[in-house]
């Protein structure tokens, strides 16, 4: 027989509703994985990172540094410069000079073998910049090896090829690069979200100041050394390392064409309002709250796989992660206990092992607010299930959680979570499933599981969703745009799509 888990009310709703035997699966380990840690003593981290601009390492004229710590240690790794408004604008005067003498006027095939170089650079360099996205950030290795790299480099790769065909990528119009792009990024893909933002920009024509988050800036820096070995002109790219104050200098700089936000709805409604009237071009790529809706004939089992990939990659850690579970009425218990076993055998734990499946929350910051939020769920009535493996003593964890019983009202149903915090509903019809589904000020991604084709393209049709995935979840490729609708931000980054966010076209 099964063992109650903590928190669990075990009904026989739970049991009546499956048509499977009860295998009596506790979901404890039927093994342990022997440790499988990525070794790390080859990497020499420096004891201070400065500022990148105008191709040379600078000292902050602030004088200031933070440090950056693993969150799973919650150890130090290094000190990191604080740019403040004077460093930002020396990085903007950088971007605007390599512009107007060097990036404007180079053809465009030259551009492209720049953009190649980078993409090669970063896959010879793979390994060691999936381990330090892992020690900085506390995401799992497999993910950032198996995911974070191999995207980020793709983007390059990807960009690189439209570099000198962009005659063909807005239909025959005129186009122009904007000039200095700032951009500014979170801590939940620090590399990826770093060459989301780059590879477009500097294949329209562009140059760069980048910001990369407080709490994981050690990849850009990375990808700035390989900026400098592959002789990326001085000043093409610039990387300004800092908290919120380095990104609201960025943003009130005068001469930045261009802002590209990827972060909070909060910051991104206050960078719009800060760029009003300015001329300033904007993208901005803010929160989520997806939903995954799964009817009664979907393969089931597919779908749970779906489930838990859609909301515990990266510990939830993901703007489009589908954080709301809709699910047909008639098959909700016998999906939540399917989930509930699936999720008891994921390994949770030091994010260096090659078989964790959830690492580290990625501050403490973020981990309080996940606390806050779950409780607000418990408060509200919502039943909650957490899965029983133990946590590191030290670091930031929390464990893969789902509550089911949620009202729609409820915070943990309307609001972002950003951690491993599954909320779940049900509804009877597709319809019913809609209008749940776009009931919130978010639209930026959702899925639908189900056997039948012509039912994903009725239901995508009025999901208010920058993106639908139909029987899988959590997939990206740079040939497709990405963005939101509504709250989730505007524009798109990605595909042909994603480079008009960079260009003036005539
Ligand atoms: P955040 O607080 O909005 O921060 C994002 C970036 O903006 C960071 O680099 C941050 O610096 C900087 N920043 C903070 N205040 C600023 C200001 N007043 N002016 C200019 N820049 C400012 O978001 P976060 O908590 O780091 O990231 C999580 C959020 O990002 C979630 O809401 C998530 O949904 C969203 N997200 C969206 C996408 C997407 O593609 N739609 C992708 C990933 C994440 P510091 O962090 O250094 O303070
Ligand atoms: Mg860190």
């Amino acid at each position: 027989m099964a063992t109650p888990r903590k928190n669990e009310k075990k009904t026989d709703a739970v049991k009546a509703a499956s048509s499977e035997p009860d295998l009596g699966f506790t979901g404890e380990s039927s093994w342990q994985y022997e440790p499988s840690l990525e070794g790390t003593d080859h990497l020499r981290f420096e004891k201070k990172y400065e500022l990148f601009i105008g191709g040379r390492w600078v000292a902050p004229k602030s004088k200031k540094y933070f440090p950056t710590i693993n969150p799973a240690t919650e150890e130090p790794i290094a000190e990191v410069a604080e740019a403040n408004a004077e460093d930002v604008d020396a990085a903007v005067r950088s971007a605007r000079t390599a512009y107007d003498k060097i990036w404007s006027k180079l053809r465009p095939a030259e551009r492209a073998k720049y953009l190649y170089r980078i993409a090669r650079a970063m896959q010879e360099k793979a390994r060691d910049l999936a381990i330090v996205e892992t020690m900085d950030g506390g995401k799992p290795i497999k993910e950032s090896r198996d995911f974070d790299v191999p995207t980020a480099s793709a983007h390059f790769f990807y960009h690189a090829g439209w570099a000198d065909k962009l005659d063909l990528a807005f239909h025959g119009r005129p186009y122009r690069p904007l000039g200095v792009a700032g951009q500014i990024i979170p801590w939940n893909f620090p590399l990826l979200m770093a060459a989301w933002k780059i590879a477009p920009a500097l294949a329209c024509g562009n140059t760069v100041v980048l910001k990369p988050a407080e709490t994981t800036p050690l990849t850009a820096l990375l990808l700035a050394k390989i900026f400098e070995e592959i002789e990326l002109p001085p000043g093409v790219v610039n990387i300004v390392t800092g908290a919120g104050a380095t990104g609201a200098a960025l943003v009130a700089h005068s001469d930045v064409n261009k802002i590209a936000f990827t972060g909070s709805t909060d910051v991104g409604k206050r960078i719009q309002g800060a760029i009003a009237g300015s001329g300033k071009r904007l993208t901005l790529e803010l929160g989520g709250k997806a939903a995954n809706i799964v009817f009664a004939d979907a393969p089931l089992d597919q779908a749970v796989e779906g489930i838990v990939n859609g909301i515990f990659f990266n510990q939830g850690h993901v703007c489009c992660a589908g954080s709301r579970l809709l699910v047909e009425e008639s098959v909700h218990d016998l999906v939540v206990r399917k989930l509930r076993d699936r999720i008891a055998t994921m390994r949770v734990g030091n994010p260096l092992d090659k078989n964790t499946d959830l690492g580290a929350i990625n501050s403490k910051m973020q981990l309080e607010k996940i606390r806050g939020l779950v409780a607000a769920g418990e408060a509200e009535g919502a039943e909650r299930w957490s899965s029983p493996c133990a946590l590191p003593k030290k670091g930031f964890f929390f464990p893969p959680t789902f509550f089911t019983n949620v009202a729609q009202a409820s915070r943990i149903a309307h609001e972002e979570i950003f951690g491993p915090v599954l909320s779940i509903l049900t509804f009877r019809t597709p319809d019913e499933a809609v209008e749940k589904a776009n009931n919130t000020m978010y639209g930026l991604s959702a899925g639908v599981w189900t056997d039948k084709g012509s039912k994903s393209f009725w239901m995508a049709q009025r999901l208010q969703a920058g993106v639908v995935w139909a029987n899988t979840f959590n997939k990206f490729d740079p040939s497709s745009p990405f963005g939101g609708y509504k709250e989730s931000g505007f524009g798109r980054e990605g595909g042909r799509q994603g480079l008009s966010s960079y260009v003036e076209v005539g």
